[in-house]
């Protein structure tokens, strides 16, 4: 077990966090070797184990990513992008691969992760799941094949605490839709429709949100034309699927060449 990859969970207390903690604890392929949350959290020293209300585990949650950061080979982070962008150059000065959930980043974030990605490997992406990023890519190959009659519309809905949108995952599939089009999703990207709008643009690509209950993660990608529609559809049902991505990211990324990856990368899509 000591020469398993050791691997840091960063917001150990969050929805994802738990979960993360827990699988890597039960994991055979790898060892749980810190567990980290923010400063004055209330976790901070109590066994990561008894904090969550299950038996001990032998780490305590510590404040400190540096020390954690110093005993990893890999630190798998679903927090907020202000931890992310911090987490991507302290990662990067351990050499430890960064594995990426944490969605809303922006542009600026992006370009802080792809300067730590020069020296270490980063895997990122809004959704880890399989079957998400084999939605990405038939996303991408139905805009390629239907023109711009199609009018292309993704509506995503997520649990009532989620704090961005439109999802990580609809902005993936966004882009590839916008990619298959051969136009820059910038230029199209139509969001949040509210009172008088004026007739649907030729070629935007439209996105909405639906936020409630417990909703773990659903997305269509509408292709509606004068008389027929075509609706790729993913629902999640259990956060396992991110868990269960984020892992195998991190097993993946052992070993590689420093640089900015995806899911498409690790599932060798
Ligand atoms: P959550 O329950 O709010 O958990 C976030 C955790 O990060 C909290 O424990 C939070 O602590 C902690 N945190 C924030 N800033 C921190 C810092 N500076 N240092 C240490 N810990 C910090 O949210 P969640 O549902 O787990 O989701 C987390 C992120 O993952 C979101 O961006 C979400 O969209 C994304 N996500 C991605 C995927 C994917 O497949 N890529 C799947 C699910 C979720 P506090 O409570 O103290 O703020």
């Amino acid at each position: 077990m000591a020469d398993t990859p050791g691997i840091v969970i960063t917001g150990a207390s969050g929805r994802m966090g738990q979960m993360l903690v827990k699988a890597v604890a039960a994991s055979d392929a790898c060892r749980l070797v810190a567990a980290l949350e923010r400063e004055g959290h209330g976790w901070v020293g109590q066994d990561v184990g008894t904090a969550m209300g299950v038996p001990a585990l032998g780490v305590a949650v510590t404040d400190d990513p540096v020390a954690a950061f110093a005993k990893a080979q890999a630190v798998i982070d679903f927090t907020a992008p202000a931890a992310t962008v911090a987490f991507a150059g302290l990662a990067a000065q351990a050499r430890a691969v960064h594995v990426i959930g944490t969605t809303g980043l922006s542009a600026v974030d992006i370009e802080a992760i792809d300067r730590a990605a020069h020296h270490a490997v980063i895997v990122r992406a809004g959704n880890m799941s399989l079957g998400v990023n084999l939605l990405v890519q038939l996303t991408r190959k139905v805009a390629a094949a239907l023109d711009a009659d199609f009018d292309i519309e993704i509506v995503e809905a997520h649990h009532r605490h989620k704090v961005d949108a439109p999802s990580g995952t609809a902005l993936m599939l966004g882009e590839a839709a916008a990619a298959g089009r051969g136009v820059d999703l910038g230029e199209v990207r139509q969001s949040g429709r509210d009172g008088v709008t004026g007739a649907r643009r030729r070629g935007d690509i439209g996105f909405s949100a639906i936020r409630g209950g417990d909703i773990v993660g659903e997305h269509d990608v509408l292709f509606a034309a004068d008389g027929e529609r075509i609706t790729l559809r993913h629902v999640a049902t259990d956060r396992g699927v991110f868990v269960r991505g984020a892992l195998k990211a991190a097993l993946w990324g052992q070993d590689r060449d420093p640089g900015h990856y995806d899911m498409m990368d690790v599932l060798g899509l």
